[in-house]
C-alpha cells in the first residue's frame, strides 16, 4: 500500500461501487491516499456527485470502445471488478459476464505499468449454483468454505475467475483476491439487485395503498436464520485485501458475521414505513412481489410526484424477481472463518445497516421519507 495508490472501480454506480467510491478517497482508508476513477454506462447520477472520483462513461461490453475510453488509465495500480450483466440463461452469463470481464482487462493490464492487484467480486451463488438451478440442484452443504470444489454446472463466477487468472498471469507480480457476498444491504437505485431498495418501495406502496405489509417469501425465509452483507464491509473487505500480504491470491467469503431472522427485520421495515399492520400469512399459493406490483406502475409514479422523490420507474427500483427468489426457502450460510484468521475482523449488526441504508435512500429522495 502507502503512496500512488490508484483504484478503477468498474461499476462505480453499482451498490458496493457506490460504497467504494465513497470510502477510497477518504484520507484514513488503509493503502491512502487513493486517486479513483470509476466506470459506468450511464451518464453520472446526482447521488453520486459528492464523492471525488474521476467518472468515465464507458460500455466495457464494447471492447474497442473500452480500449479507447479507457485508454488513458496508465496509473491505475488497483482494479475492483464490481459490475455484471444478467441475461436469460446462465450459458448466456458466462458468455457476456467473461467478455465484459476481458474486454476490461485487456484493456487496462497492459497499459497500466504499476497494476499491483485485481479484486474480483462474485458471492454465494459460487457454492449453490446460479439462480436457475436455486433449490432443484444438489448443491454443497453449509455452511460454505471458500476451498469446496466448484459445482459441475455453469456459473459466470467460475467464469470471471478464470479469465482473471488467465489475463493477470499475463504481467509478473500481479495479484488477485475474489470477494463472496451473501445478500448485499446498499445504497443505489442503479443496481441489478438491491433488496432494501426493492423492500422499501413495496414498503412505500403498501403504506400509500393504506394496505397491511404482508411478507411475500416463504414460511422457511420467514422463520430461518438468515445473513447479508453490508455494501460498506464487503469495500472494506476488498481495500483490505489490497494492502495485506497475507491476502493475495485468496478468494474471501464475506458476510456481517451475525445473524437474524426477516420476521425481526420484517418489523423494523414496518417501523420504518410507519406501518401498523404487518406479517405473514401462510397460503395454499405464494403471491409473489411480482405478482402483487405488476399493476402498479401509476401508483408509484404517484408517490414519486407527491413526495418529489428522485424520479424513477418502478421498473427500474422494484426488483421483484430477485427478492422472490432470495426470500423462497432456507437461507445459504458461508462461513467467515478464514477471512477471520487471514485478519479481516470487520462485522456489522445487520439490523443497524438494514436501518442506515432505509435512511440513505431516504435522505437522497429515492423513497419516501
Ligand atoms: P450492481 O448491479 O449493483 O452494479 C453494477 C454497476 O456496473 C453499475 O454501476 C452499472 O452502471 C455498471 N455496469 C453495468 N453494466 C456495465 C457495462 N457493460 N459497462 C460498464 N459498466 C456497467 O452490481 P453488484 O455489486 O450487485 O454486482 C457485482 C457482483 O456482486 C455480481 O457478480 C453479483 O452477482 C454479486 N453479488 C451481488 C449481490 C447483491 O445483493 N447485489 C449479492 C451477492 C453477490 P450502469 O448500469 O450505468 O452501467
Amino acid at each position: 500500500g502507502g503512496q500512488g495508490s490508484v483504484a478503477l472501480i468498474v461499476g462505480v454506480t453499482g451498490i458496493v461501487g457506490n460504497s467504494l467510491a465513497e470510502i477510497l478517497p477518504r484520507s484514513d482508508t488503509p493503502g491512502g491516499p487513493w486517486k479513483v476513477y470509476g466506470v459506468a454506462r450511464r451518464p453520472r447520477p446526482n447521488w453520486h456527485e459528492n464523492c471525488p472520483v474521476e467518472y468515465i462513461q464507458c460500455d466495457i461490453s464494447d471492447s474497442a470502445l473500452a480500449k479507447s475510453k479507457l485508454s488513458h488509465l496508465t496509473d491505475v495500480t488497483h482494479i475492483f471488478y464490481v459490475t455484471w450483466a444478467s441475461r436469460s440463461n446462465e450459458a448466456e452469463n458466462c458468455k457476456i459476464n467473461g467478455l465484459m470481464f476481458r474486454n476490461l482487462l485487456q484493456a487496462v493490464v497492459p497499459i497500466a505499468t504499476n497494476l499491483r492487484h485485481v479484486c474480483l467480486q462474485t458471492g454465494t451463488k459460487n457454492y449453490i449454483g446460479p439462480f436457475e438451478s436455486f433449490y432443484n440442484f444438489e448443491s454443497h452443504d453449509p455452511p460454505y468454505s471458500e476451498d469446496l470444489p466448484r459445482l459441475k454446472v455453469d456459473n459466470f463466477y467460475y467464469t470471471l475467475e478464470d479469465v482473471m487468472f488467465e489475463e493477470v498471469a499475463k504481467k509478473e507480480g500481479v495479484t488477485w483476491s475474489v470477494h463472496r457476498p451473501d445478500i448485499i444491504f446498499g445504497f443505489s437505485p442503479y443496481s441489478l439487485m438491491n433488496i432494501i431498495v426493492t423492500l422499501s418501495v413495496y414498503a412505500a406502496i403498501c403504506k400509500h395503498e393504506g394496505a397491511p405489509l404482508m411478507f411475500p417469501g416463504t414460511k422457511e425465509a420467514w422463520n430461518c436464520y438468515a445473513i447479508a452483507s453490508d455494501a460498506d464491509l464487503v469495500a472494506e473487505q476488498e481495500i483490505w485485501a489490497c494492502v495485506e500480504p497475507n491476502a493475495q491470491n485468496q478468494a474471501f467469503n464475506i458476510h456481517n458475521a451475525d445473524y437474524f431472522k426477516w420476521k425481526h427485520l420484517w418489523k423494523v421495515l414496518a417501523e420504518q414505513f410507519g406501518i401498523e399492520k404487518y406479517g405473514f400469512e401462510e397460503r395454499e399459493k405464494r403471491a409473489t412481489l411480482a405478482e402483487r406490483m405488476k399493476d402498479k406502475g401509476p401508483v408509484w409514479e404517484e408517490i414519486v410526484k407527491k413526495n418529489q422523490l428522485s424520479p424513477t420507474k418502478l421498473e427500474e427500483v422494484g426488483g421483484w424477481w430477485f427478492v422472490d427468489t432470495m426470500l423462497s426457502g432456507d437461507a445459504f450460510i458461508s462461513c467467515m472463518n478464514k477471512s477471520k484468521e487471514h485478519g479481516f475482523l470487520g462485522f456489522r449488526n445487520s439490523t443497524k445497516s438494514f436501518v442506515h441504508w432505509i435512511g440513505k435512500m431516504k435522505s437522497q429522495k429515492i423513497i419516501p421519507n
